[in-house]
């Protein structure tokens, strides 16, 4: 039965944090996310999230995008389900977004969008998203914990293991012998059967990326994300991946059901990570995930944002299966928190997911409303 749209909320909301959040590429100094609403004739409705961690400006942007270019092709508009409106949106605004170089916040805009639209048919049908899109989805998903800055590793990785993890990710691509020196600490500060990884994020040329794997070929590195920019050229992906001796790992910037497939043909990740609220939603990014299961490879979803989005990203890995497991930011952050993803669990190595109809949630927290810098409601 179609589902005909009559009205969109969004919200974009910015919280202060006291620490800045340190990436090789660039300093985040508050927490941003985009939440957005859709609801149907009969009042049914759905959550999604849309990517805003960067530019720093672009939440408001991308709340300001839906309303104001995404409206049209929204309200009073009939859609079959979630694949159609991501078939369709995608369509309506190729010329839009050619026209002014946007690709990235029209393709974060749909992606929100269709995790809106899944979380609605799937609230509609009874069931969790995971098991809508999956009769064999397992109910929780393993994690680990992200977002460690190296110089702060000893003392964020002893508290994410007290929080229950045992695999963490640290960020990498500051200084190449100080970031080498903290690294080889972390590894010597694990307890067994712990991981770490490294994420460079995008940060090396090919010269000093191998310089990183000379430097660390000895340490047992889960997997080593994003060396080179996304766009380098696959030779020097190649190269690297040929001298590597931990698997490599990518996504977060690849968009595009031929983009994933291209990278899965190159041979050279052996993670891939895409982002379910930077390109595809579930429609997207179920069928990518399973090409990544296909090829022998192991899909861990990419996400650092609100916790609609984790949430989101924990349905998309349960629904997928494998061995794959789940980003979860370890910096403060209220507009994740605040949705209580663990539903109060005491220990985070495991993600549960609830047995409530769609994601789960059913309206923004209280305690963010505060946050909100910009909000649009539209409705016939
Ligand atoms: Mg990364």
């Amino acid at each position: 039965m179609p589902i005909t749209l009559k009205r969109i909320s969004v919200s974009a909301c910015r919280v202060p944090i006291t620490l800045p959040v340190a990436t090789s590429f660039g300093v985040m100094h508050n927490r941003p996310a985009v939440f957005i609403r859709i609801e149907d004739g009969d009042g049914a409705f759905g959550w999604g999230e849309i990517f805003a961690n960067w530019p720093a400006a672009g939440a408001e942007h991308r709340a300001r995008l839906v309303i104001e270019d995404f409206a049209d092709l929204l309200l009073d508009q009939s859609f079959e389900g979630a694949p159609d409106l991501f078939t369709r949106l995608t369509d309506r605004t190729h010329i839009r977004a050619l026209q002014c170089g946007e690709w990235g916040p029209f393709r974060q805009v749909i992606a929100g969008l269709d995790t809106a639209m899944t979380d609605l048919q799937a609230r509609r049908a009874g069931l969790p998203v995971a098991r809508f899109l999956s009769s064999e989805a397992q109910m929780a998903v393993p994690c680990y914990a992200s977002g460690i800055a190296i110089a702060q590793a000893a003392d964020q990785i002893a508290a994410s293991r007290a929080s229950g993890f045992a695999a963490f990710k640290v960020k990498v691509g500051f200084d190449m012998e100080r970031d080498t020196n903290l690294l080889a600490r972390a590894v010597d500060g694990l307890t067994p059967g712990e991981t770490l990884c490294a994420d460079a994020n995008q940060a090396w040329a090919l010269p000093d990326a191998e310089r990183f794997l000379a430097i660390c070929a000895e340490l047992p590195l889960g997997w080593l994300e994003e060396p080179l920019p996304a766009d380098a050229p696959l030779s020097h992906w190649r190269a690297l991946a040929d001298q590597s001796p931990f698997p490599l790992a990518g996504g977060e910037n690849i968009t595009g059901t031929g983009g994933f497939a291209d990278a899965i043909a190159t041979g050279v990740f052996g993670v891939v990570q895409p982002d379910i609220a930077k390109w595809g939603g579930f429609s997207g990014c179920l069928p990518v995930a399973r090409a990544i299961r296909d090829a022998g490879l192991r899909f861990c979803p990419h996400f650092l944002g609100g916790g609609i989005g984790l949430v989101a990203s924990a349905h998309l890995l349960a629904a997928a299966g494998g061995d794959g497991l789940l980003e979860v930011d370890v910096n403060p952050n209220p507009l994740r928190d605040a949705f209580d993803p663990w539903g109060g669990a005491a220990t985070r190595d495991m993600l549960g997911l609830s047995d409530a109809p769609g994601l789960g949630i059913s309206e923004l927290p209280e305690e963010i409303t505060r946050y909100i810098t910009y909000s649009g409601d539209l409705h016939m």
